[in-house]
């Protein structure tokens, strides 16, 4: 029999053990899992805390340039630097997704007063019309 390894999901972090590579897919985003380079007991033997600082150091290995962006200016593993990093990324995407939302307000009102206008136009052309039969 095979031995089992430890997997951890890239995007979502999430691990679990298999026999085989192949069957190392993470079930909620479905995307291929990497083998955690190291004896499967060893990583059992890790607390909870360990086995998430352990996990979060691999997904951003994983993920080249976040890994680049926050060595660059040190060359130095610095986790204050990573959560600086990461706060101002979310509250970029915030922004974005707030001036998006803002958007799609604006769109709904255009269109809204795009059709009453264009019920005016409609009533405004059938009093024309009546106006013109008499
Ligand atoms: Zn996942």
């Amino acid at each position: 029999m095979r031995e089992l390894s430890a997997y951890f999901c890239p995007r979502c972090g999430h691990y679990a053990y298999f026999q085989l590579p192949k069957n190392a897919v993470c079930c909620g985003c479905h995307v291929s899992m990497k083998r955690i380079n190291m004896p499967y007991q060893n990583f059992m033997d890790m607390n909870r805390e360990e086995r998430d600082r352990y996990i979060s150091c691999r997904i951003i290995e994983a993920s080249p340039s976040l890994a680049e962006r926050i060595s660059a200016p040190d060359k130095l593993y610095n986790q204050r630097r990573l959560i600086g990093q990461l706060t101002e990324e979310y509250s970029k995407l915030e922004t974005e997704n707030q001036s998006l939302n803002q958007t799609v307000d604006w769109m709904h009102k255009t269109i809204w007063e795009q059709l009453h206008r264009m019920k005016e136009l409609e009533y405004k052309l059938r009093e024309m019309e009546k106006r013109r039969e008499m």
